[in-house]
């Protein structure tokens, strides 16, 4: 060990939150061990290639950009100087049920021209509505994003009573569109941005209008090689600080002994010594699987988690020019959708559904002249039960998609894949300890949100700390770094603290000696 390096810290897994948690605390004079599961960092932002075809098998949209900038920052490093970034304009080519289109796009006048053709002076509501978008995003950024909530009096104070009608917490996403749109399919336009979130917009706080804000007005981008760079650019900054990384090996129990842990037992049987842990493994996983079964497991279960995906990646043998990068088929039954997927744990008749062709983006994501296509269909988490058939559902899924893509003029794409690899909730289980396979983790309804949602730091444990989507402040890839730097910040101020304390002890003994 460095003599130099003040405090050991073991961080449980290399997701983007694990990475970054221990990048900012090796910068500080930590000694930072990363344990993976898995061969490769990234967790669930996570790459696979086969053939010359290149797939983000998680994220594929590096949205709220300022986010990422300010936490690159906050590193020492430029966000513009590792990322080669290119944005993607039309964001979001929008397919409804008959087919007509929506190309969500920065080019107001564009904007424009479509709004009004489906809505007659829709266009005077996009604009309202962009506008309390924005006043959503600084708000929560600067209130309830970029803060943690340690004290319930840091959450319930009178400056934050305002919040409550400037936010619209209580307000249901859907319904609050009625004030901006009359058309469904506008409503529906503007607010699927909350499935990211886990949520259905029928439940969904109102707040959420800063999603499709920040989408139009900062971007949605896309980095050169995929969003695996980003996962590669936080390694590079966390070993440039230190930080040892062992991957392929999982972390079995977390050592507790009174009211602290003491380290961590690995799972090829080595038990390790640490002043401090920081988990950035599923937070209901942890309580689940690595701590004492002290009944705080099963109160975790209960809460609300988020929807999960099934995932197919293919390798085409041909190129599908026509097809944009974010192709999102909306479907007409929205609020069905929402229901089979989050109250019946299942596949909507007519799903929704989201086709990515990367390529579009990055020609070196498929080898020339044939293309590489993702494609994702929202599905129920687990259900403890056991009664979903996944093949079946699986099978309805992709005939779906191809049903969908033959609506738009590609009627041979099953002819042409070479390949299939696909993803179900079991999978995402599987590949990264997900309690019930919910890929973005707890869901952000009111009562999981802010104070109410897991903290940073386990409520007994004193040096036992969380980082990523199902604690504070959530799901996403830029949140789970501005969740490192808030989990980071915390471990280092507890440690200045308790090396205040052990001081002023000593000063006490020695007088009462
Ligand atoms: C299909 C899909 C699409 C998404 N799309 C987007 C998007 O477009 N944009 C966006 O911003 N976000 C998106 N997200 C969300 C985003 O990927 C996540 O919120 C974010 O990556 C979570 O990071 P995390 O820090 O919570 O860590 P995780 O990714 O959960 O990583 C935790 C790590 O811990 C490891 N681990 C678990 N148990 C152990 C153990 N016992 N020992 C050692 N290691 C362990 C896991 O293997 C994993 O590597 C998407 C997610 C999914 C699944």
């Amino acid at each position: 060990m460095n003599a130099a390096k003040s405090h050991s810290v073991i961080v449980i897994g290399a997701g983007i939150g694990g990475i970054a948690a221990a990048a900012h605390l090796a910068q500080s004079g930590q000694h930072v061990t990363v344990f993976e599961k898995n061969g490769r960092p990234g967790g669930r932002c996570d790459r696979f290639s086969k053939d010359g075809h290149h797939f983000d098998t998680g994220p594929t949209l590096l949205v709220m950009p300022l986010l990422y900038e300010a936490e690159f920052a906050a590193l020492g490093f430029s966000l513009r100087e590792m990322l080669d970034l290119q944005r993607v304009d039309p964001t979001y080519h929008l397919v409804f049920d008959d087919n007509s289109r929506l190309e969500l796009t920065s080019d107001m006048k564009r904007m424009h021209d479509q709004l009004e053709r489906i809505e007659p002076g829709s266009f005077q509501g996009f604009l309202r509505y962009l506008d309390e978008g924005y006043r959503h995003y600084h708000l929560a950024m600067e209130r309830l994003v970029n803060r943690d909530f340690r004290r319930a009096g840091d959450f319930f104070s009178l400056s934050n009573v305002p919040l409550l009608y400037k936010l619209k917490p209580l307000a249901k996403h859907y319904d609050n569109m009625a004030a901006y749109f009359d058309s469904p399919r506008l409503k529906a336009s503007f607010t699927f941005q909350d499935v990211y979130m886990g949520l259905s917009p029928f439940e969904a706080p109102a707040t959420f209008s800063m999603m499709p804000y920040t989408e139009m007005a900062h971007g949605v981008w896309y980095p050169k090689g995929g969003m695996v760079r980003i996962v590669e650019a936080l390694v590079e900054i966390a070993r440039t600080a230190g930080v040892e990384f062992e991957f392929g090996t999982a972390v079995e129990k977390i050592m507790i002994d009174g009211d602290e842990t003491k380290g961590v037992v690995l799972d090829d049987g080595r038990i390790l010594k640490a002043d401090a842990v920081v988990a950035n493994a599923d937070l209901p996983y942890v309580y689940q699987k690595l701590l004492p079964e002290d009944g705080n497991a099963r109160k975790m279960s209960r809460k609300r988690f988020s929807c999960s995906t099934i995932s197919f990646f293919w390798g085409v043998d041909k190129a599908v020019p026509s097809l944009p990068p974010h192709t999102l088929f909306l479907a007409d039954d929205y609020r069905g959708n929402f229901d089979s997927i989050i109250n019946e744990l299942s596949l909507p008749e007519n799903p929704s559904l989201y086709v990515h062709a990367p390529a579009r983006l990055d020609s070196s994501m498929a080898p020339a002249g044939e293309d590489t296509l993702i494609a994702i269909a929202p599905v129920g988490h687990l259900d403890e039960g056991g009664e979903q058939d996944w093949k079946a559902i699986r099978n309805q899924a992709r005939r779906a998609i191809f049903d969908r893509l033959a609506d738009l003029g590609i009627r041979d794409l099953e002819d042409h894949i070479k390949f299939e690899v696909n993803y179900t909730p079991l999978s995402w289980r599987k590949r990264y300890n997900l309690v019930k396979g919910a890929t973005h983790g707890l869901s952000h309804t009111l009562t999981q949100l802010g104070y109410f949602r897991p903290g940073n730091r386990h409520p007994r444990y004193h040096n036992l700390y969380f980082v990523g989507a199902s604690t504070h402040p959530g799901t996403g890839v830029p949140t789970a770094l501005v969740s490192a730097r808030l989990t980071a910040t915390r471990l280092l101020e507890d440690a200045a603290d308790r090396a205040v304390s052990a001081v002023n002890g000593k000063q006490f003994t020695a007088v009462a000696v």
